[in-house]
């Protein structure tokens, strides 16, 4: 009889991963326990295609409900699991119900951080964006005309500022940072982006704390702004950044750092258990790290499968990130982490444009603001560890894929 592996969580990660046990094994049984009332689904277009009405529910789907029975994979979703005993190899569920495994494989994904109660973080018309649920209650503010808050100026804010000023809402976007996506880019890109939004209508506020939140009968009416003025919203959104999910794996004594810790196997510290995606921590490049990425949620996913079907492989993670802003189609190849310099490159089409992050000669990731020939380029040269020298970036003169 085949083993028992069980899958708590079911976005991304989890698909990926029941889909590549499969074609290593049919006789598994895999079972994947979802918090969600849903089958798992991409986020991404949640805040803009979803949330706009040019995409419908069922096109969210990441495989439609038929391949989970075509592919005896049991999927129950609604059921949160409160437990987790490595050494019997039970996961308990918040109804009382144990359910044994052999494997375990954790996509337990990660939790939109909120502001707290006290600033006015749970008054109605504040609202996260992560869930199906969340987008729905987004969509219906799209209004034409309505006054919008955003805190804070990563991908989640950013997407949903450009979403609101093409509808014709009143948006300000408050980054308590000194400059938007500050964690994840250089401040050209930043620059890049502020440019893009201000001439879209959007009010950027940076280096700018939220004092609070200003309600009438519980709903969100202003939001005051640490240096006292006050701006009248007819409501707010919160794209602060994620937590990891790492509660059970801590619960059931598995080593985790900002995120359940796997080694290079996407092991846990039990030999059984396994982890993937948004909720696992990693060496990577000599720092410990988490990619919130569905590129990583995919690839470290797929790992863990051929591992624990039996083969030996190293998780070695290519990234790739893309955001959508109006009619912008930002691409990014590599990883930034350690940059020294960026070299900004104009593209060959107009409003292409390019900013290329090295350390010393050694090329790290590139973000292309409608720039896909750069874009495939670079992601090709870095996946091939080929590299391209800040001279050579910056020669205008001579074409990139000339170098692969
Ligand atoms: P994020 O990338 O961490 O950005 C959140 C921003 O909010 C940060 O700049 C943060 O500054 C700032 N911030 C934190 N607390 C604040 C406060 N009280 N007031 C104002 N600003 C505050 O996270 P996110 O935009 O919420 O996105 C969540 C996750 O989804 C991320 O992993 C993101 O990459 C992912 N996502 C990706 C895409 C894409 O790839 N296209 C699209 C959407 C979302 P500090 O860093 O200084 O805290």
């Amino acid at each position: 009889m085949g083993k028992e592996i069980l899958v708590i969580g079911g976005g991304q990660a989890a698909a990926s991963f029941a889909a590549r046990i499969r074609q290593h094994d049919a006789d598994s049984k895999i079972t994947i326990l979802s918090e969600e009332p849903h089958l798992p689904y991409q986020r991404p277009p949640l805040s803009k295609k979803y949330a706009t009405g040019e995409m419908q529910r069922d096109q969210l789907l990441l495989r439609p409900e038929n391949w989970y029975s075509d592919n005896g994979i049991k999927f129950r979703e609604d059921v949160m699991v409160s437990r987790i005993d490595p050494e019997a190899k039970t996961a308990t569920t918040s109804s009382g119900e144990e359910i044994r495994w052999d494997k375990l494989m954790l996509t337990t994904g990660s939790s939109p951080r909120s502001l707290p109660d006290a600033v006015g973080g749970s008054l109605e018309g504040v609202y996260l964006l992560r869930s199906i649920q969340d987008a729905d209650q987004f969509a219906t503010e799209l209004i034409k005309g309505n006054r919008v808050a955003i805190i804070g100026g990563g991908y989640i804010g950013l997407e949903a500022a450009a979403v609101c000023a093409a509808r014709g809402l009143e948006v300000t976007l408050i980054e308590a940072a000194p400059r938007i996506l500050q964690r994840v880019a250089c401040p050209e890109t930043s620059r890049w982006f502020k440019t893009l939004h201000e001439q879209k209508g959007v009010k950027i506020h940076e280096d700018t704390g939220l004092s609070r939140i200003d309600e009438n009968q519980g709903k969100a009416t202003s939001v005051v702004l640490a240096g006292g003025s006050e701006i009248e919203v007819d409501f707010v959104l919160v794209g602060i950044g994620i937590v990891p999910n790492a509660e059970l794996a801590s619960g059931a004594g598995l080593d985790v750092e900002g995120g359940i810790l796997v080694n290079e196997y996407c092991q846990t510290s039990h030999p059984d258990i396994y982890a993937a995606g948004d909720c696992a921590a990693f060496q990577y490049r000599g720092e410990l790290s988490r990619l919130e990425s569905v590129q990583n949620a995919i690839d470290q996913a797929e790992c863990a499968a051929d591992n624990i079907a039996g083969q030996t492989r190293i998780y070695e993670p290519y990234p790739w990130f893309w955001s959508d802003q109006y009619d912008v189609k930002l691409q990014i190849a590599g990883l930034n982490r350690g940059y020294d310099t960026v070299v900004v490159r104009p593209g060959e089409r107009e409003g292409a444009m390019s900013h290329f992050y090295f350390n010393g000669n050694q090329m790290l990731a590139v973000d292309c603001m409608n720039d896909p020939r750069t874009y495939m380029v670079s992601k090709k040269m870095l996946e091939a560890g080929k590299n391209i020298t800040p001279q050579q970036a910056a020669d205008l003169e001579l074409q990139l894929k000339s170098l692969m």
